[in-house]
């Protein structure tokens, strides 16, 4: 089984990108692709905040991977003129690391919670009055004795990322003063990603080219900016250079990526339900067990993009191939299974 990391179309970022990807980064709203209704509204909160010349309210951006929730919170910060912080979820254990985050902050800042939903509920618990009223409550001492002392915290923003936002707490979600889920882009936005990217790289690219790599990057522009930048080393080193419509398709041959953007992984994938599983339906712990994953990275990685392409539907059963699935696999469908959808 091919690692969820080394896989080209994983919309999680390669360790090795951190640099690529920040050279591809939008810096400012206008530079932002798609999403517009997002936009506008981040628009209004920016601009009132200004105006009341205060810091803006938490607000939790959410969608999967590699869909710009970490470009859009670099973006209302440096929008805002102030300064940005980031940690993660998993990053902050024990409540005085995050009381260690909160006591260095200073006045406006945007503090950015990438993975917020993996924050444990004892860090969860010291954001409550750090988000509700800046303040920290540092308990001292222990038994009867201990008292509550409370500590003035300066006034931020934070902005908070997840890609399960299932997963929040209520009461950690409703300090949130807005949520904003980031969709799919369609592929007319990432093909506008991609010749920004091009233009950024300088890479030459037909838009026949630029359209073939929209048809596979998933919808994601992590994935596009990635299959972008393999394309580009194809075309320099196996043609001149510029990337047109057969360099795209040979290089993402090569690649083993198919028109519809699914790699080796997601086919196998399909192809075990329907061998192991006639189909489906099948639970979720079982399709884990086949992918040798854990339940949740099959959940948070493998399915969504199956889904929403309509590959795999859920049912209260499990999930069940669908047609689609199977002629774009060429495998013969049985009628017989579409009765196992309903
Ligand atoms: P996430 O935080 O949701 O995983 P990122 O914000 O890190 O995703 O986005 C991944 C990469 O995709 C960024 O480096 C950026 O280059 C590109 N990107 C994401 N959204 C957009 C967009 N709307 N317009 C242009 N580029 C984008």
């Amino acid at each position: 089984m091919i690692e969820n990391q080394d896989r080209l179309i994983s919309a999680t970022p390669k360790d090795e990108e951190q640099s690529f990807d920040s050279t591809l980064r939008p810096k400012r709203m206008a530079e932002f692709v798609g999403q517009q209704k997002i936009k506008n509204n981040l628009k209004v909160f920016i601009e009132a905040a200004q105006k009341r010349k205060e810091p803006m309210e938490h607000l939790l951006l959410h969608g999967p991977a590699g869909i710009g929730k970490t470009t859009l919170a670099n973006i209302i910060a440096s929008e805002m003129g102030v300064n940005i912080r980031t940690t993660s979820g998993p990053a902050i254990e024990k409540a005085g690391d995050i009381a260690a985050v909160l006591t260095n902050l200073e006045d406006d800042d945007v503090l950015f919670i990438d993975e917020i939903h993996r924050m444990n509920r004892i860090v969860e618990e010291v954001l409550y009055p750090a988000m509700e009223d800046f303040a920290l409550d540092i308990m001292i001492g222990k038994g009867p004795s201990a008292k509550s002392l409370r500590l003035d915290l300066p006034r931020f923003t934070i902005i908070g990322a997840t890609t399960r936002v299932g997963m929040l707490s209520s009461p950690l979600r409703d300090r949130f003063g807005s949520l904003h889920r980031l969709d799919f882009y369609s592929d007319t936005d990432i093909e506008k990603i991609l010749k920004r990217s091009a233009r950024i790289l300088d890479v030459e690219m037909e838009t026949v080219g630029a359209a073939e790599i929209a048809k596979r990057s998933r919808r994601t522009p992590r994935i596009a900016n990635r299959l972008l930048k393999r394309i580009r080393d194809y075309a320099q080193v196996k043609a001149d250079g510029i990337i047109t419509m057969d360099v795209t398709d040979n290089a993402l041959k090569m690649l083993e990526v198919d028109e519809l953007g699914l790699d080796e992984v997601d086919r196998k994938l399909l192809q075990t339900m329907i061998e192991k599983f006639n189909g489906g339906p099948v639970g979720l712990q079982s399709l884990a067990a086949v992918a040798s994953e854990e339940s949740e990275t099959v959940e948070e990685v493998y399915e969504p993009f199956l889904l929403q392409m309509g590959f795999i539907v859920r049912t209260p059963k499990g999930r069940v191939v669908t047609e689609k699935a199977y002629s774009h696999l060429g495998i013969k469908y049985n009628q017989k299974q579409q009765e196992k959808l309903f």
